[in-house]
């Protein structure tokens, strides 16, 4: 794959660990899904280095949170300058290791880069408050400090914004950081730490390496040093990153799976509705935590609703990330198409229709054709698992209660989305799913602004926001006596 950058210096195949770029003597593939070919290599470490890179957090942590506000928030904008300048050669390799589509690797990174101008101005904002006291002679503060050396672990759907939104408010916290990223999907990551270097934020603020993901996980959740975890991926490794923290009682913020509903009421408006499940089924080839996993149509609305969404999905133009026009990129690897083609067999099986797709697509071996089945049930595995790939399932209901009950049988819930003009029911279903966000009329959520998290399964503590800093921060109450 020749991957031409204006700035090459931002392909990095080397570790960065306490201001210095680490290579080491085995190492990983990093793979074009559109393609198959290689695209770098980048070193394959292990748990000593991973004490290492916790060992100069913690050096460096006395110093980053001495800091103003001011200051660490200035380094921070400077970070978000930088990768707004870099967005075209940021956007290329993003692409190339992971495959969406350029224009959405574009609003990746800004998108990535909206979290640290965020955090730098939440940054100034870190409030304590005085407390009216319980006795005549006593005075009450709480302040709010950082928790320390943080232990990041994210994944290859989001490789630039996964770890903004943590790195942002962690820095702007005072807080220095360790972070592991997919091993699909470290070239991302790479450029952001050399990003970080020429922003001026101290060695050891802010160190990335790659390898071992359960040697790395390992270091992460059982050092001593480091006091907190957060994590984007599956609820699986969530699960075992929870256990593992537990021994040493870390904080833990966890974005884990979802498996959205979208409900669709007969009195929607139509286009709008259809408009809304492209954008949340189909960004990313399907492959986020908060892509619509299960289409609920009214049954006067259904037809119509199937019919206009099969059209739009069938025309989506599929191709590698980098080919001009495309909106389709193909899916991570070949473990995502075959999970895809394994749920799609599964539902045709038990009497599911393939409006359109339905297949794999002839881009190329990683590529599944945009798909729309109707006539899903519950007992189907798509009604269950995350797909997390191009396909939209849709379940036929009559009644609001109907649709809430099937919207909320799941062990997950992270988004969900609905489509009315009825204000009276906005409300009602709105506070009825059982999720941490909502999409009303719209199937596009995600900002930087506001509060990105789920419930049940899906999730510990909330990224972005006001709310976002808070899962990096202490609160410390001290009692002034004797006055
Ligand atoms: P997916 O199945 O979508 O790849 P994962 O949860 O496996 O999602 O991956 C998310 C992140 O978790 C990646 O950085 C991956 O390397 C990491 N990971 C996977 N297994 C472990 C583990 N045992 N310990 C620590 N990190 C892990």
């Amino acid at each position: 794959t020749s991957l031409t950058l204006s700035d090459p210096s931002l392909l990095r195949e080397a570790c960065f660990i306490d201001g210095e770029w680490i290579t080491g003597a085995d190492t990983l593939d990093v793979i074009d899904p559109a393609r198959g070919t290689l695209v770098a290599r980048v070193p394959r470490l292990g748990a000593a280095e991973t004490e290492a890179a916790v060992i100069a957090a913690e050096r460096a942590l006395p110093a980053w949170r001495a800091l103003t506000a001011d200051e660490r928030s200035r380094l921070l904008m400077k970070l978000h300058d930088l990768l707004i300048d870099n967005v075209e050669d940021l956007a290329r390799l993003l692409t190339a290791e992971q495959g969406k589509p350029l224009a959405e690797s574009r609003g990746e990174i800004r998108y990535g880069a909206g979290y640290l101008r965020w955090f730098a101005e939440e940054a100034r904002r870190i409030y304590g408050e005085t407390i009216p006291a319980h006795a005549a002679d006593k005075r009450l503060i709480a302040i709010r400090q950082p928790v320390g050396v943080v232990g990041a672990i994210t994944p290859w759907n989001f490789p630039n914004a996964m770890i903004a939104r943590k790195l942002a408010p962690a820095l702007a916290a005072g807080c220095t950081m360790v972070l592991k990223p997919a091993e699909l999907t470290p070239l991302s990551a790479f450029a952001l730490a050399e990003l970080a270097r020429r922003a001026g934020i101290p060695r050891g603020v802010f160190n990335v390496l790659t390898g071992d993901a359960a040697a790395i996980g390992g270091v992460l959740t059982k050092h001593p040093a480091v006091r907190k975890i957060t994590f984007t991926g599956s609820t699986a490794v969530g699960k075992l990153l929870l256990a593992q923290a537990a021994d040493t009682v870390k904080k833990v913020s966890m974005e884990l799976g979802g498996h959205a509903p979208f409900i669709v009421f007969d009195d929607a408006d139509l286009d709008a509705a259809v408009e809304g499940a492209v954008a949340a089924k189909y960004r990313n080839s399907g492959q986020t935590c908060v892509c619509a996993n299960r289409f609920i149509v009214q049954a006067g609305i259904h037809d119509a609703f199937v019919e206009k969404l099969g059209a739009r999905a069938a025309a989506l133009k599929v191709g590698p990330g980098d080919a001009e026009g495309t909106v389709q990129g193909p899916l991570i690897d070949a473990r995502a198409v075959a999970k895809v083609e394994s749920h799609v067999a599964d539902a045709i099986g038990q009497g599911a229709r393939v409006v359109t797709g339905g297949r794999r697509h002839e881009a190329g071996a990683n590529f599944y054709a945009p798909t729309v089945l109707a006539g899903v049930t519950p007992a189907m595995r798509i009604a269950r698992e995350e797909t997390f790939g191009p396909v939209a399932p849709v379940f036929r209901f009559e009644t609001e209660a109907e649709a809430l009950a099937l919207a909320n049988a799941s062990e997950s819930g992270l988004a969900g989305y609905f489509f009315t003009r009825d204000i009276g029911r906005a409300f009602r279903v709105a506070e009825a799913m059982e999720v941490g966000m909502v999409g009303i009329n719209t199937g596009l959520i995600s900002t930087e602004v506001a509060p990105f998290g789920g419930v049940k399964q899906s999730g510990l503590g909330r990224e972005g926001g006001r709310a976002g800093i808070e899962d990096y921060l202490e609160i410390k109450y001290l009692c002034f006596g004797g006055i």
